[in-house]
């Protein structure tokens, strides 16, 4: 894309890495850097995200979240857009910190520390209040933040059961928080059916009412099953915030499939694309409080933006999001863990295909291929009884899918 196309858009790729280089505490104000030479014109004003309620940490943040690993060149951009929101920000050390966001006066961002299990993986690695109180502090002392905002227990538990009666997170938030070191405590909670543990959506509604917990972060796209649209309307009711992640099914793919693009052309879908239409639908849902959206570049974060500023869906969108639905039907999985439970092998299928999710519709194979070699159990262990695929509102052919994957992955 040239900067011709990027002005007709309202914005230029300099603009941006002027802002980035310059820092962004001007541009927060609306006075934008421009350099003598080139400027007799000033820059149009940048779209803004809307922003929302975080439930009960009383944040009020971009309606799409940023992440610590968006490309350098993406950052600027997405602070000008109104970004306040920084997901996974405890990977920034004080040398690493995009300066978008630290010369920006500290109120003005949010940061997310994510603490993860200790001694495993997700399922395996088990809860330390010590590890995790250390982990905090030790991030906080390395990127020189001060504090966190949000205290984010990563893939959270396991089952309502631990959430009752295991309080290790729960205690080091506490010591965390008098200290001045973090400031709210939300949880990325993902499916544990296939090691006898509950469903996200019963472990996030126990949490609401049940714990200090103020908002929760889980996989949501379009088709997904009601208990999870459910869940969210709850949340709101309840003051608790919600992020929506894992967000874009099948879109990265749609967009390399030629005969998906060829029919795009059909004159009821211009004017929008899967992707544009997905982030109109999710910010559509005035429970939601936000979403993570995997942004690569440049063009997707303008695009992205510009979406959700609009966010009422038009037919061109409802067609683009009905045509995707059918290309899902059969390939992409929702990440809805409804077959892992069916399982006799105990094969988390549904971490197998998000990572084929990471690798076809985030175009990160690598990421993918690391993640897949952490499995127990990979695609090689199911002995096709079919039993899951019943379960499978996706109708995706469970067995033919983990070979594929294997193939891709393994
Ligand atoms: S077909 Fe494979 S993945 Fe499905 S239940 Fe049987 S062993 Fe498990
Ligand atoms: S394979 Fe089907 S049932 Fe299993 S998680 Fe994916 S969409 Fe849900």
């Amino acid at each position: 894309m040239n900067d011709k196309h990027l002005e007709n858009k309202g914005l230029t790729r300099r603009h941006f890495l002027k802002v980035g280089a310059t820092g962004v505490a001007l541009a927060g104000l609306g006075a934008l850097p421009v350099a003598a030479a080139d400027a007799p014109t000033p820059a149009p004003a940048p779209l803004k995200l809307p922003r929302r309620r975080y439930g009960r940490t009383g944040m009020e943040i971009s309606a799409i979240v940023g992440a610590s690993d968006w490309s350098a060149d993406v950052i600027p951009m997405a602070v000008e857009s109104g970004v306040n929101y920084w997901h996974k920000a405890h990977r920034w050390t004080t040398e690493t910190m995009p300066d978008a966001i630290k010369s920006q006066p500290r109120e003005a961002y949010h940061l997310e520390v994510v603490v993860d299990r200790v001694g495993g993986d997700n399922k395996t690695g088990h809860i330390d209040e010590e590890q995790h109180y250390q982990f905090v502090k030790k991030a906080v002392a390395r990127s020189g933040v001060g504090y966190y905002d949000v205290f984010k227990f990563h893939f959270g538990y396991h089952s309502v059961e631990e959430a009752k009666t295991n309080l290790g997170v729960i205690r080091a938030y506490d010591r965390l928080k008098k200290e001045g070191l973090v400031k709210h405590l939300a949880i990325s909670q993902h499916h544990y059916k296939d090691i006898n543990g509950d469903m996200a959506f019963d472990i996030v509604a126990y949490l609401m009412d049940h714990s200090p917990f103020e908002a929760a972060q889980f996989f949501h796209t379009y088709g997904d099953n009601q208990e999870i649209t459910d869940v969210i309307h709850l949340a709101k009711e309840k003051d608790f915030g919600v992020i929506a992640m894992k967000t874009m099914g099948g879109v990265g793919r749609a967009a390399t499939d030629k005969k998906f693009q060829a029919l795009l052309a059909d004159p009821k879908y211009a004017g929008s694309s899967p992707a544009t239409a997905m982030v109109k639908w999710l910010m559509s849902n005035p429970s939601l409080t936000a979403a993570v959206i995997a942004t690569k570049n440049f063009d997707q974060l303008q695009e992205n933006v510009k979406a959700a500023q609009e966010s009422t869906m038009g037919y061109n969108d409802r067609e683009n999001l009905k045509l995707l639905a059918g290309f899902n039907k059969g390939m992409t999985c929702l990440l809805c863990a409804q077959c892992v439970s069916h399982c006799p092998e105990h094969i988390a299928i549904a971490d197998i295909l998000r990572y084929e999710r990471y690798a076809l519709d985030y175009q990160e194979l690598s990421r993918a291929r690391a993640e897949y070699k952490t499995l127990t159990k990979d695609g090689t262990a199911c002995i096709a009884c079919g039993d899951c695929m019943p379960a499978c509102r996706a109708d995706i052919n469970i067995i033919a899918k983990l070979k594929e994957v294997h193939n891709l992955l393994g």
